[in-house]
């Protein structure tokens, strides 16, 4: 494949994460499609931050797929694969600087997010930065069934200190950042 064709790889990284997303929801309870949230994942980097890298578009698109639907360590390898012989190396190893190793426990997964978020590439950064915009937009669109509002507000902490580490990489998403972590902790009532 050609990377250079944007439409081309962009495509395919739909048809792509479509399929493999296919039988999974997000969590609020309008049960919007998994694959929703990395569509408006890319649509954010390119329609509200002005982000045009066919490569930084493919991986917003692909960035769950390795992370959420594979079981097994041999299915996860199988799965890389696939992605190395279809988008090529530059989309899978940014696929692979945003996900998380699922054989460690939550709270280790969100401890190391925290630490390296600085170490990250820059589309890293505004991949990973674009993913808390919007994941903290669902929690105000759609606020996930049986979420306390402690656990809302421990997970905007948490977010607040990743996006510390990829900051600074695209003025607009900061702002939008910024500004979506306000909207929620007023929604939620946080007071600080
Ligand atoms: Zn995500």
């Amino acid at each position: 494949m050609n990377p250079l064709n944007p439409i081309s790889v962009i495509l395919r990284s739909l048809d792509f994460a479509a399929t493999r997303h296919r039988s999974q929801f997000r969590k609020g309870e309008e049960k919007t499609p998994y694959i929703n949230h990395p569509i408006q994942v890319a649509n954010l980097l390119i329609n509200e931050a002005g982000e045009t890298d066919p490569v930084l578009l493919a991986a917003a698109i692909l960035h769950d797929v390795v992370e959420d639907t594979v079981d097994s360590v041999e299915e996860r390898d199988l799965l890389i694969g696939e992605i190395r012989s279809i988008f090529g190396d530059e989309i899978l190893s940014l696929t692979m600087e945003v996900t998380d190793d699922k054989t460690l426990v939550k709270e280790e997964r969100k401890r190391l997010q925290v630490e390296h978020a600085a170490d990250k590439s820059v589309r890293a950064k505004k991949l990973k930065s674009a993913d808390k915009i919007m994941n903290i937009r669902d929690l105000i669109n759609c606020p996930p069934l049986g979420w306390t509002r402690n656990r809302v507000l421990d997970y905007l902490n948490w977010c607040e200190k990743v996006n510390e580490g990829v900051r600074g990489v695209n003025g607009k998403l900061d702002s939008l950042f910024e500004e979506v972590l306000k909207q929620a902790r007023v929604m939620y009532r946080d007071e600080r």
